[in-house]
């Protein structure tokens, strides 16, 4: 069984580390998440594929509560077992990344907190390896 990124083009975890992809752009500096051909502030299209950092600041958040339509979500759809999750914006050093969070109790997650990314298993396939996805934990412990 082997781990696998739901998406090789978001989410590298060829590595030793995890790592986000994005663009930036040559022209002006400008990052973006996910990757894109095209500048969203010069139009420019000379973009290059980075890693983006892997540390930021919880910017705005809310609670999944209930399951998201399938497909295109590869999660349990099964109301009975699942389990809410916390989703939201971190701001990292390049860019503002929207993302699921580990943490879904309200009183654990606090706009200016700091996360760090992590990879949390979201489906089993038919060969049995394992997808993962990206989401972003409170780093340090509780708060
Ligand atoms: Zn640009």
């Amino acid at each position: 069984m082997a781990r696998i990124s739901i998406d090789d083009a978001v989410l590298d975890i060829s590595g030793g580390e995890p790592r986000l992809l994005g663009s930036r752009c040559r022209a002006c500096g400008t990052h973006t998440f996910p990757v894109q051909s095209g500048c969203v502030r010069c139009s420019g299209d000379d973009m290059e594929t980075v890693r983006l950092g892997t540390r930021g600041e919880l910017w705005a958040w809310t609670v999944q509560a209930f399951p998201p339509k399938a497909p295109p979500y590869l999660g349990d759809t099964d109301r009975s077992t699942f389990e809410p999750y916390g989703v939201g914006y971190v701001q990292l050093p390049e860019v503002r990344v929207e993302a699921r969070l580990t943490e879904a109790r309200p009183e654990h997650l606090k706009n200016g907190m700091e996360m760090e990314l992590a990879l949390v298993p979201l489906a089993t396939d038919d060969d049995g390896n394992e997808i993962v996805t990206f989401a972003f934990a409170p780093s340090g412990g509780a708060t």
